[in-house]
């Protein structure tokens, strides 16, 4: 493969810095451009990021010194530089959207942890196992930008990642109802235990706008390519509620189905077990080789311990049993910042290098 420029545009946030982890030994992805808001612009990452570095780990080496672009005003300068950007702001949705399909229309393909253009209907929001046939509009999303490479892909949210990937496999057995609960980290908020005293002994019952994607991504998710656009599916009825814990990193999911052919609880470990995507298949650099791991032990999976399985890209599960209500219960917890944001991110780039869109 060869060798791709990229630029990261909110190279100083929560996901950013993520970013920059990942990036820094990444065998296709060369980093040559960081960018931020004006308030970054101009001074060195080190001084950009100040005390917000969030990592025990410090700052690779060599972007110390790099000097931090202005997203909005050095677009032309970074697009000279670079073969795509991945974006991880925090701008309000209309502003977002308009800043990524300036670059896009400007021929940056950009791969965006963002919520903007989550439904958009021509662009895709993928998780790389589970839809990565939806990348089939991104052609027809080029005839509406009028580019010829610039294009938007983009992932779903952080919270999904913790019970989608496990209900896919199981869609063969008709999902009829799914309830789920979330117990999620505070890097989902972009925050630290120093950034978010508050949350030290206790669990907040409200994040803003999540129950909603929750409940509506996965309809986009598991939706067809008609005409050039996503067309949602109409089901299964997924309820979710959404909490704040106090964990550092690590989304937890409870999760109720109900099935229209109740399968056997080995069918479903079995469905588990099998199931890998075209990331496996393809050997893209940041898929794990086991995608769902099922935990045998009764007090698993647990954040602190599982979730950096797979180099924190896997889905890990437990607690698999049958309910007197719906018909299984069971667990789930996936990084949030990793699977669920900038792993995500790479690992879906990834999968554009391979498919040749950033040719
Ligand atoms: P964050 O820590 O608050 O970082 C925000 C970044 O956006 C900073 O680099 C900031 O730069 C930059 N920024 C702000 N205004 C800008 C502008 N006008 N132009 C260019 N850059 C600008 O936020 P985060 O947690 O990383 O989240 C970023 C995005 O990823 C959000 O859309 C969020 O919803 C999404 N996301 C986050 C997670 C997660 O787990 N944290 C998961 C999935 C998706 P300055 O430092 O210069 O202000």
């Amino acid at each position: 493969m060869k060798k791709f420029n990229v630029g990261v545009i909110g190279a100083t946030g929560m996901v950013g810095q993520r970013f920059m982890l990942l990036l820094a030994e990444h065998p296709w992805f060369d980093v040559k451009v960081l960018a931020a808001s004006a308030r970054s612009a101009g001074k060195t990452y080190e001084e950009a990021v100040g005390n917000k570095w969030a990592f025990d780990c410090p700052i690779p080496e060599r972007y110390l010194g790099m000097k931090v672009l202005d997203a909005e005003k050095d677009m032309e300068a970074i697009g000279s530089q670079v073969d795509f950007v991945f974006c991880a702001v925090s701008l309000d949705k209309a502003a977002t959207r308009a800043l990524e399909e300036k670059y896009a229309k400007a021929e940056i393909p950009v791969v965006s942890n963002n919520s903007a253009h989550r439904f958009t209907a021509d662009v895709p929001m993928i998780i790389p196992e589970v839809n990565p046939e939806h990348l089939e509009v991104i052609p027809s999303q080029r005839a509406r930008l009028g580019t010829k490479r610039g294009f938007i892909a983009v992932k779903s949210n952080c919270s999904l990642q913790s019970y989608v990937p496990l209900l896919h496999p199981l869609r063969s057995f008709g999902i009829k109802e799914v309830a789920v609960c979330t117990y999620q980290a505070i890097s989902g908020a972009g925050k630290t235990f120093t950034t978010m005293p508050e949350i030290l002994d206790n669990v907040i019952p409200y994040i803003g706008g999540e129950e909603e994607k929750s409940e509506k991504e996965p309809m986009k998710i598991w939706g067809k390519v008609e005409g050039g656009e996503i067309v949602s599916a109409s089901g299964p009825a997924i309820t979710a509620q959404c909490l704040r814990v106090p964990v550092s990193d690590g989304h937890t999911a409870a999760v109720f189905v109900r099935f229209d052919k109740k399968p056997s609880k080995e069918e479903i470990l079995s469905a588990w077990a099998s199931f890998s995507g075209e990331p496996q298949a393809l050997k893209l650099p940041s898929a794990p080789e086991q995608f769902l791991q099922y935990m045998e032990e009764d007090n698993r999976p647990q954040a602190k311990l599982d979730r950096m399985a797979g180099g924190g890209m896997s889905v890990t599960v437990g607690r698999l049993r049958e309910d007197h209500v719906y018909d299984y219960k069971f667990v789930g917890l996936s990084h949030n910042t990793l699977r669920g944001a900038a792993g995500g991110a790479v690992l879906l780039a990834e999968l554009l290098a391979a498919k040749g869109y950033f040719d």
